[in-house]
């Protein structure tokens, strides 16, 4: 694959061979035009082929710097790699801004008297209210320091200092998995922030839902999110038989059964599979215990690693099967896989943060941080608890703990850190520009206020 300069337009239009139309109105995403363009019989001069990995001297001749085709297709294609990083980016920003507006917006909106009878509470005092936005803020900390991780391996990759294939191929997972678990819970906070600030959050002046509309199609392009986490889950395949090739059935069947301590990260922030293999009963332990950040990150890799080995297992008369019938066990597989990379990549965003918060010097911060990490943890867990009631790794009364740790402790924790949390985002009130975040709410409802005492 080789890109190519070439004219496609004058001052008079199209020029010779050369037409197209424009896609027209979408359902977001206007500011930037979308078309297709078609081409007969035009022709460019050699010159114009962009020729840092290929060239065609005068004689036809063709050279490369890379001699293996296949490394020479994967160094152009990964090129557009930077697209993928720069959604995950928007996604990140897109989902903090949100948050700074619905969270700046439900400190000083009142709705409803609970138990001062003269004045009504402020919405995000309700417990409801903090359950919809701090875990989403939660989530939003793990994807942004997730995203630092991404930009550390685009980093080596594109500047040379970390460039091999496997670099590239990290690369190409990371980015893979993060855009895609980003762009979807971008849309996922634009709505639920959107629909926490009520009607004031659908006037267009507030900017949430034309966010909402320009970033949906974040879904999409730049690689459909389900078709990229398919990527990703072939990826987890491919180490896993490498890892196993040759293991005797025990070996495997061990792994389902159990779980991974130790499991490492390397440099790039990917995850291999572990060395060694302990044994489930070790899970029993106290309710205490599954707040802690081992036992997150246990609960977290053990569904991993058990995920991609059963799937594994299952995919294994595939390598002596017919191709039909190989793609058709794949296929079978298909929804499992993608659940697998789903949960690989939450688990990279949740080791990314954990290891941010080894990087934060003041302790008090640290605190809140490691409490919003906890969150986060624990509501990834807490959306699987059907998979680790059904594999044994939670026993009922500790899901029921898990629940009850969200509810009675880490929101009523974190609620009065809430709008400190969305102040470190560094955004100014140019960048914001939502009047429901600019503090004219709670100046409407100190008049208010002033004028019931007044009367
Ligand atoms: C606004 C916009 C701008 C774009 N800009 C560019 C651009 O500048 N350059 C460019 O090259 N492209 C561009 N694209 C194209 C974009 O990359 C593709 O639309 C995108 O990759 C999805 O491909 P598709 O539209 O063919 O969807 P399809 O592949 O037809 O997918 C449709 C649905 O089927 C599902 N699906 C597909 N395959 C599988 C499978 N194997 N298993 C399970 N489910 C599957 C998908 O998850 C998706 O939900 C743009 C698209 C849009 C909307």
């Amino acid at each position: 694959m080789h890109a190519f300069y070439v004219p496609i337009r004058d001052d008079d239009g199209f020029l010779p061979g050369v037409g197209g139309e424009d896609d027209g109105l979408k359902g977001g995403l206007n500011g930037i035009d979308n078309g297709r363009l078609h081409f007969d019989g035009v022709r460019i001069p050699r010159t114009n082929l962009l020729n840092r990995y290929g060239d065609v001297a005068a004689d036809g001749t063709y050279s490369s710097p890379i001699a293996s085709k296949g490394r020479r297709f994967f160094t152009m294609i990964g090129t557009l790699v930077q697209g993928r990083v720069s959604l995950d980016g928007s996604a990140v920003v897109a989902s903090k801004l949100a948050l700074k507006i619905a969270i700046t917006y439900g400190s000083q909106r009142r709705q409803f008297t609970a138990a001062d009878p003269k004045r009504e509470e402020v919405i995000l005092d309700y417990q409801r209210h903090q359950r919809r936005l701090l875990p989403r803020l939660a989530t939003t900390y793990a994807m942004s320091f997730a995203h630092e991780t991404l930009l550390a391996a685009f980093d080596g990759v594109f500047s040379g200092s970390h460039d091999t294939d496997a670099d590239r191929q990290d690369l190409e997972t990371l980015a893979a998995g993060f855009k895609a678990l980003s762009t979807w819970a971008a849309l996922d906070i634009l709505q639920e922030s959107r629909e926490a600030c009520g009607g004031a959050g659908f006037l267009a002046e507030n900017r949430l839902t034309q966010l909402r509309a320009d970033l949906d199609v974040y879904a999409t392009f730049e690689g459909d999110n389900t078709v990229l986490l398919q990527l990703v889950a072939k990826r987890l395949l491919g180490d896993y038989s490498k890892k196993f090739k040759g293991a005797d059935a025990r070996t495997v069947a061990g792994l389902v059964a159990g779980q991974v301590g130790q499991a490492s990260v390397d440099r790039s922030g990917l995850r291999r599979l572990a060395q060694t293999v302990t044994d489930l009963g070790s899970t029993g332990r106290a309710v205490g215990h599954v707040r802690d950040e081992e036992t997150q990150r246990t609960l977290l890799t053990g569904r991993v690693e058990t995920m991609v080995a059963e799937i594994a297992s299952r995919l294994r008369p595939a390598a002596h099967a017919s191709a039909e019938d190989a793609a058709a066990l794949f296929d079978a597989n298909q929804n499992d896989l993608i659940e697998a990379a789903r949960a690989h990549a939450e688990l990279l965003q949740w080791e990314a943060f954990t290891a941010a918060l080894a990087g934060v010097p003041d302790a008090p911060t640290r605190r809140v941080l490691t409490w919003l990490r906890d969150l986060f943890g624990l509501t990834l867990i807490e959306k699987q608890l059907a998979w680790y009631l059904i594999h044994g790794r939670l026993s009922g009364q500790r899901a029921v703990a898990i629940t009850d740790y969200i509810d009675d402790r880490l929101l009523p924790r974190l609620r009065p850190h809430a709008l400190d949390l969305v102040e470190s985002f560094g955004f100014a009130p140019e960048h914001v520009r939502a009047p429901i975040a600019s503090g004219a709410e709670q100046q409407r409802q100190e008049e208010a206020a002033a004028a019931r005492t007044a009367r």
